[in-house]
Formats: structure tokens, sequence, C-alpha cells
């Protein structure tokens, strides 16, 4: 199409007096769009109780193999997706060369593993292996250039990751790759908490027959019977659940027992 412009018995010039010359098969770059929008940062928006939850196996896991060695491991974990919690079930050790402040898998290691859980039948759980965990022993707990790779090779939709040093320390991202590469850093994680329901009903009998309400609510309304899941997005259930774990001051704040006086009970 261009060449027609040229006259036929022109041949190309190629004198160096003009030793840049447009390309005439070379479309001009065109422009993306016009700008619209101020040049604001970018913002995003994240659920609040978006939140990992290890089982107490997988912690167990977790932390055993951390500590068993001074080396670097690595441990691909199950995962479980509950509204905004993702619930790690349990860890798988995989061969690996571990050094002390590296750690590779090797992939067919991987693959090996997949395929065994595939041959005994547990799909489900093979295509759950969304999470992957490993140990900084002595270093505190951070991404480093490797860890940052690892986690875009390994994510396939999305990875939850966990990185664990001494003192019990945690880190936890989740990546996704869809519709963008995306990474929520400092995610919080928690550690399941078992409950006996035959214990709590009991002890529950024992504070029906010990325990006199003078007034404010029943004690036994169904509202109060209710407890709250670790698993629950709602966010009064969720602030109910940190009141009744980690009680009703703020980290820095003590108090002393005092005797029991004629003052009103708090009514929850
Ligand atoms: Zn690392």
């Amino acid at each position: 199409m261009f060449k027609s412009l040229q006259k036929p018995d022109e041949s190309p010039k190629q004198n160096a007096e003009k030793p840049v010359e447009p390309k005439l098969d070379e479309k001009p770059h065109w422009p993306l769009g016009v700008s619209l929008s101020k040049s604001d940062k970018l913002s995003c928006f994240l659920p609040d109780g978006l939140k990992v939850v290890l089982t107490q196996e997988a912690f167990e896991q977790l932390f055993g193999y951390a500590y068993a060695t001074r080396s670097e491991i690595s441990c691909l974990g199950v995962v479980r997706r509950e509204g905004n919690s993702f619930i790690i079930e349990r860890f798988h050790l995989v061969k690996q060369e571990g050094g002390s402040a590296h750690t590779e898998m090797e992939p067919s290691a991987i693959a090996e593993m997949v395929e065994q859980l595939l041959g005994q039948g547990k799909t489900d759980e093979a295509r759950s292996i969304k999470c992957w965990a490993h140990s900084h022993p002595g270093m505190g707990v951070f991404w480093s250039k490797t860890d940052d790779n690892t986690c875009v090779l390994l994510a396939s939709d999305y990875l939850v990751s966990l990185v664990v040093s001494d003192d019990y320390a945690i880190r936890c991202r989740i990546d996704t790759r869809q519709p963008i590469p995306f990474t929520v850093d400092q995610v919080p994680v928690f550690c399941e908490v078992r409950t006996d329901q035959v214990k709590l009903e009991q002890y529950a009998k024992e504070v029906a027959e010990k325990v006199t309400v003078s007034f404010g609510p029943p004690a036994n309304s169904a509202e109060a019977g209710r407890r709250p899941s670790l698993f629950d997005d709602d966010e009064s259930l969720w602030s109910d659940y940190f009141r009744q774990t980690h009680g009703f001051l703020d980290d820095d704040e003590t108090v002393e027992l005092e005797p029991v006086r004629d003052e009103p009970p708090i009514p929850f």
C-alpha cells in the first residue's frame, strides 16, 4: 500500500544526507487513550473479615516442620475457602533441598505429590493445594525477591503464602493472578480453636446451677447462647469474638481482680 506512493522508476535513496528516514511500512504508535481522571494514587478496598485460619493440625505441622531443622523448609497447604476466610486444612511436606537461607522444592516432587493425591482419589485435595509456607530460621518474617518469584510461579488463580520464623513469628500474603496480578500482604492469621461441644454444655450447666443473675438480660436467651464462629464474617459477631477471647481491655491495660460488689453485671 505504501509502496504505491513511490514512483516505479525511483530507486530507494541510500545517500547519507538523511540518515534517519521514516519507515513507510511502520505505523505510528497509537495513543492508548486520553486521560480523563485526575492522576491520584491508586487505592483499593479489602473486606474487613479477610483472614487466614490455620487448623490446629496445620499449625502443628507448620511449626513442627519449621522448628525441626535450622534449614529453610517449604510445605504446601490445602486451602478451603469460606467467604473471606481462607482455611488451611493441612500441609504436605515434599522432597526438597533446604539451606540456611534458601529452600527449593523440586518441581518433580510437587508433581509427584499431586499425582499421589489424584491416585488416591483425592481430586479435591489436589486441586485445593493453594498455600505455600516456608521458614526463615533466625531471620525474621519478610518476602525476599526469590519468595516474590515463587509466589508468582505457584499462584494459579490465587495463592496463600506464609513465612514463619523464630518465636512463632508469622507473616501472610495472598496473591491473585486474574484479572490483574495483585498482592495483599500482612493478612491476619488465626489458629483455629477446637471446641468440645459436650464440655461446653457441661460448663453452661454449671454456670446455670451456680451463677445467679440479679438483673440484666437472661443468660440463657437464644442470642446469648449463640457463640460466634471464627468463620463468621459478620462484623458484630467478629468483634464479639475478640471481646470474648481477648477480654474487655486494650492490649496495654491491666486490671486487678476485686471482690465482687453490688455492681451491675455487664450485659453480655
Ligand atoms: Zn523466604
